[in-house]
């Protein structure tokens, strides 16, 4: 239901989606569901990496009704195939550009140009790197941040990763599975993963922790062959053996489409209010604006209320199309407070 500049004003206003939903993954999956469920009739612009990162999980253990676990990738389709059933139109393809500066919201999906009533954001995060030149130069030969990617390539050899949360723990007992030896480089004396996965880690014979040691590093010129480390308390610096490197440090929001046309804090996150944005019409789920929890569950629970949300704002007679007015989040969640 995309149109093309230059379609007749009639056809323009026909044309307009009543949710545009940007991003695959939990979130944008669950939005979908309940958003075709109401018979909104959602247009999913998912995303090349459709999915999210749950498409770069083995096992999701903690998610409710798998009592056996479930592998992310088979979760995604599975949310996928649902939110199809129920009517979504879902397209594995960017957004390269929206304007939501006036309703209908424009949101370009490659080059179609598509016209929305509300727009819900779920774009979530991607992985941090540490920004070394060497890291750079061998990513892709040794140097990952995708442990269920490309651990296997290694097997039998040591390898190192970087960081110490739950991805880092998680990364670590997966190629633990494959790798002859996995060192965690962490540089703290104290790791900020929950307690479950830190004693799976410590009670690993094939896991050992680099404490106090940031990566320097990543040596070898046309593959991994060692990870140059620093000591935080001595200096001291020593090469750990190692064929491939994982970075799990973190992850940075994918807020760069809507910088400057919706409010975000320091850290690039979306701001919301519940799953209001300070642009109203415009909602967000998912990691996109979640710093705390950053869980699947999570993701896709607020994926529901961003669904919620946008269909209980279109139903209460959003007002006629023309420029909107970008208000502090706090400001709109007053406005808008039922
Ligand atoms: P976190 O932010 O929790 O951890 C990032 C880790 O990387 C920290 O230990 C941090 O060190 C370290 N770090 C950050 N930047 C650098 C840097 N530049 N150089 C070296 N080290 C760095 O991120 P995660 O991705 O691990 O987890 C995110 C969220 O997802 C968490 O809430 C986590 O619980 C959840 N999660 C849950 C899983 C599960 O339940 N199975 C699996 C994976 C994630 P420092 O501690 O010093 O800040």
């Amino acid at each position: 239901m995309g149109m093309r500049d230059g379609g007749d004003e009639e056809e323009r206003v026909n044309d307009v989606h009543d949710i545009i939903i940007i991003g695959g993954g939990p979130a944008g999956y669950t939005a979908a569901i309940y958003a075709a469920r109401a018979n909104l009739s959602p247009y999913v612009a998912e995303g090349f990496g459709a999915g999210g990162q749950l498409m770069l999980t083995t096992d999701v253990e903690n998610f409710p009704g798998f009592p056996d676990g479930v592998q992310g990738p088979e979760l995604m389709q599975h949310m996928r195939g649902q939110a199809e059933r129920f009517g979504a139109t879902l397209e594995s393809a960017d957004v390269s550009k929206v304007d939501l500066t006036s309703r209908p919201f424009r949101v370009w999906v490659d080059d179609e140009e598509h016209l929305a009533n509300s727009v819900i954001i779920s774009t979530g995060a991607s992985a941090r790197w540490l920004d070394l030149p060497s890291e750079s130069r061998l990513r892709g030969f040794g140097v990952s941040t995708c442990a269920t990617c490309d651990g296997f390539f290694f097997r039998d050899r040591p390898m190192v990763v970087v960081g110490g949360g739950d991805s880092a723990m998680e990364e670590a007992l997966f190629l633990a599975r494959m790798a002859s030896s996995v060192t965690i480089v962490h540089r703290r004396e104290a790791f900020r993963a929950s307690s479950i996965m830190v004693e799976r880690v410590r009670e690993h014979e094939k896991i050992r922790v680099r404490w106090n040691a940031v990566v320097e590093e990543v040596v070898g010129e046309e593959k991994v062959e060692a990870v140059r480390v620093r000591d935080t308390r001595t200096g001291e610096i020593e090469d750990i053996p190692a064929a491939a490197m994982f970075v799990a440090i973190g992850h940075d929001p994918n807020t760069g489409l809507f910088t400057g046309q919706i409010a975000l804090d320091e850290s690039g996150y979306i701001e919301t209010t519940g799953t209001r944005t300070n642009v109203e019409g415009v909602f967000a789920c998912g990691d996109v604006q979640d710093t705390i929890y950053k869980q699947a569950i999570t993701a896709a629970a607020s994926g529901c209320m961003a669904a919620m949300d946008a269909e209980r704002w279109l139903e209460g007679g959003m007002s006629s199309p023309g420029p909107v007015s970008a208000e502090p989040a706090g400001a709109v969640a007053q406005s808008t407070e039922r």
